[in-house]
């Protein structure tokens, strides 16, 4: 879900900084109090989206809402929040922080009243061609009440001209693109599916007969329901609300290209993806880090709590002590929430701490998982100085981000992306280490167990560090006349 901006330029240089798409979905049918089980889900899936909580219910006669700002527990944990939403059938949104303009309106599930019926729908990624479609739908006469790309496929589900409600949602797929995993529910079912390409995860569980749908395993784990399978790129699931499941190829089967920065950074480490332990393929791209960039230091550190897992591989892999030199705060949210930089970077000293006793005099290797502006790298390196470490080494578990991501997760413009303007070199100048290393995206495959380009393989999105977008960029294509900006690396923007 991606909030586009009031003036309907996304990808302005203003506004670029206020597209945050992150988020997690969630569908249940048949179960009793549906509601409170897609809350808990929800609860599991809070890393995904912070900023605001949603949920739709249908008690076989009416739909009810309930959609808030902050965070699960302070939306749905008190008694009447779920006495609110009766009925079996469920679905939920976690959404990520926006920096400016959200307001209620965006607040998913979204719900309209078509000529069909009742229709709620939860969707995590981005519309890449979603103002070009906005745009036509308005000049047809479409009022939008949000400024959200996922209301896009309401108008185009409300305006098709197929005489089921299935046939108008394929229908409406069938103009979008970029990336979606999208829940919905209508009176008579409910629908997952995910884009043709698959890039956004979603998975379907068992909890007793009734059937589940989510973002990630640990949402299964915290209701008690067993994994089924995943969501198969380009498929569309439908359940009735006896249970009957029917799944749709309304795109053949095309190659999928998950989302790699899931397993890098944006899935629950104890999440379970594409049949791989999340944590383990953490640690093994930290065993990768270590074989590619070894350094000669005393310690490694991992910068809490996103560089832990690789830092464990790191350290198991060039058998040096793993140690605890920065403590982080669990009372401070992800930095990258904050909305100015400024505030950015006093949010990384409150959130992180120098364990001083133990980094005094040491020389240190920190892992974190990846670089974005910088800000936090060039404020840990410091941080380290000050406690008096004697060096001070990093290494990042990803490649060098030097793309913005256009399918659902949160990067900035590419201007304000690190890599993209610097070679590594300069890069570890501006953060001030003694030396500064990124895992190959050859390291990064291995760490998956594939390998990239070959034909065999599983070939994951991996466009924010590559540049190879799987879809075409209708938006910004007319925004700027081309692709992704081109920027000339030596200057930080
Ligand atoms: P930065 O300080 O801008 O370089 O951001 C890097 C830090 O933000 C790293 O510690 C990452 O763990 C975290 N991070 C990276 N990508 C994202 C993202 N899309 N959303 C939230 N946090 C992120």
């Amino acid at each position: 879900m991606t909030q586009v901006s009031d003036n309907l330029h996304p990808f302005g240089d203003d506004e670029s900084d206020s597209l945050h798409e992150e988020c997690g979905v969630f569908g249940v049918v048949g179960a009793r109090d549906a509601a409170a089980v897609a809350a808990l889900g929800l609860h599991a899936l809070q890393h995904r989206g912070q900023e605001a909580a949603g949920i739709v219910s249908y008690d076989g006669a009416e739909f009810h809402v309930r959609r808030g700002i902050g965070h699960v527990a302070e939306n749905f944990s008190a008694g009447d929040a779920i006495a609110e939403l009766p009925g079996s059938v469920a679905i939920g949104h976690v959404r990520y922080s926006t920096t400016g303009g959200a307001g209620l309106r965006n607040i998913q599930p979204l719900y309209a009243e078509l000529a069909a019926g009742g229709f709620a729908i939860a969707h995590n990624g981005n519309i890449s061609n979603a103002l070009h479609l906005r745009h036509e739908l308005v000049s047809k006469g479409a009022i939008f009440q949000s400024t959200s790309d996922t209301e896009v496929i309401v108008h185009l589900v409300a305006t098709s001209r197929y005489p089921t409600l299935l046939d108008r949602f394929v229908d409406a797929l069938r103009l979008v693109e970029g990336a979606y995993a999208l829940v919905c529910m209508t009176p008579k079912r409910m629908i997952a599916c995910r884009d043709p390409l698959g890039i956004r995860p979603l998975i379907m569980g068992r909890l007793d007969n009734a059937v589940v749908f989510a973002s990630e395993t640990v949402a299964l784990d915290i209701i008690g329901a067993r994994f089924d399978r995943e969501v198969e790129a380009g498929e569309l699931i439908e359940v009735d609300l006896d249970g009957k499941i029917t799944s749709h190829r309304p795109f053949g089967k095309p190659q999928a290209r998950p989302c790699i920065f899931e397993h890098v950074y944006f899935s629950r480490p104890d999440s379970i993806s594409g049949g791989r332990s999340i944590y383990s393929v953490r640690k093994e791209i930290g065993a990768q880090l270590a074989l590619e960039a070894p350094a000669d230091v005393d310690i490694v550190v991992p910068v809490p709590d996103s560089g832990v897992p690789a830092a464990i591989g790191y350290a198991q892999q060039s058998g040096l002590p793993f140690e605890l030199g920065i403590i982080r705060s669990h009372y401070v949210g992800r930095t990258f929430i904050q909305p100015s930089d400024g505030a950015r970077t006093s949010s990384v000293s409150r959130k992180h701490n120098a364990n001083r006793a133990l980094v005094e005099g040491k020389r240190i290797v920190l892992i974190d998982d990846s670089i974005v502006r910088g800000t936090t790298s060039l404020k840990i390196v410091q941080m380290m100085r000050d406690a008096g470490a004697a060096e001070v080494h990093m290494r990042i578990a990803s490649p060098p981000t030097t793309h913005s991501c256009f399918y659902g997760v949160d990067t900035p413009e590419r201007s304000k992306l690190l890599a993209a303007r610097l070679q590594v070199e300069a890069m570890r100048e501006f953060i001030q280490a003694d030396s500064l290393a990124f895992v190959s995206i050859d390291g990064l495959y291995r760490a998956v167990g594939e390998e990239k380009r070959d034909p065999e393989c599983l070939n994951y999105c991996d466009a924010c560090f590559t540049g190879e977008y799987p879809t075409r960029l209708t938006d910004l294509a007319e925004r700027t006349g081309q692709g992704e900006l081109s920027l000339p690396i030596g200057k930080v923007a």
